[in-house]
């Protein structure tokens, strides 16, 4: 039989997105994330910083309850591309795992194409991928599914099935990200069957060694009904990461429940 991931220690991914302004406060605020992290001994805890502070404060970090993240890599190795980051580089920098086809990214004109080589490129340089979906409008009629499903495939068309249980899915309807409601826990419970069945569908059992993430309006108040009753083996956390004590009390939270 596979063993399936829940029931597993929460994920929680801090994703700062474009903050703080500084360094000096993106080190304040790693300091309490810090904190935070060593307080929770049964929540894995990654921060995802801007891409110009993951070296440094990877570096300096001698504890072992925080992993790293890039916020984004090009898929090529090398070249001209100007502006971008490098799989292989923000490996270097510290990073262990890499966000893929955030919204925010999606936004910007990343494609479902992009993400397949992207997943794939993160596999190969031993990062692991979290692959960002969720639909931008919900409609009564369900299209939100098809969507969903196919950003799934296509995120996951070029990954092998041994390489399953390195890969991470997190669903965020863009409809809550940076709003001020998150999901209903019964939606996602029924999002992450969809999100479960549709890998199994294209690998078999091993589908279910991907994890499955939520992102969108996660708080304090709502993180430990999300993680109770949804079937997700973690939370994507942006604003409140990057509030030192709302994310305190967001993992505190979670680490009570
Ligand atoms: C995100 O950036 O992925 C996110 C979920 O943002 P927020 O928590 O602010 O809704």
């Amino acid at each position: 039989m596979v063993q399936s991931s829940h029931n597993m220690r929460a994920l929680v991914v801090a994703n700062w997105k474009m903050h703080p302004q500084t360094f000096r406060q993106a080190r304040a605020l790693f300091e309490a994330t810090k904190k935070a992290a060593e307080a929770a001994s049964s929540i894995d805890i990654i921060v995802a910083p801007p891409a110009l502070y993951l070296h440094e404060l990877a570096i300096t970090y001698r504890g072992k309850r925080i992993r790293f993240a890039a916020q984004h890599a090009h898929w090529d190795g090398a070249g001209a591309y100007t502006g971008e980051v490098s799989l292989a580089q923000v490996k270097d920098a510290g990073a262990r795992l890499v966000l893929i086809g955030h919204a925010e990214r999606r936004e910007m004109g990343e494609s479902n194409d992009d993400t397949r080589k992207k997943v794939a490129g993160a596999l190969k340089a031993k990062l692991t991928p979290i692959l960002c979906v969720g639909e931008k409008v919900r409609g009564a009629s369900g299209e939100h599914f098809g969507f969903v499903s196919g950003q799934l495939r296509a995120g996951f068309d070029d990954v092998a099935l041994s390489a399953l249980a390195r890969v991470v899915v997190a669903y965020e309807p863009v409809w809550a990200i940076g709003s001020d409601r998150a999901m209903q826990p019964r939606d996602m419970h029924e999002m992450a069957i969809f999100i479960r069945k549709t890998i199994v569908d294209q690998y078999g059992a091993g589908g279910h060694r991907v994890k499955i993430l939520y992102g969108g309006a996660v708080d304090a108040e709502n993180a430990p009904v999300m993680l109770e009753g949804s079937d997700v083996d973690g939370l994507l956390v942006g604003r409140v990461s990057t509030d030192a004590s709302e994310f305190r009390q967001l993992v505190s939270a979670i680490q009570k429940a």
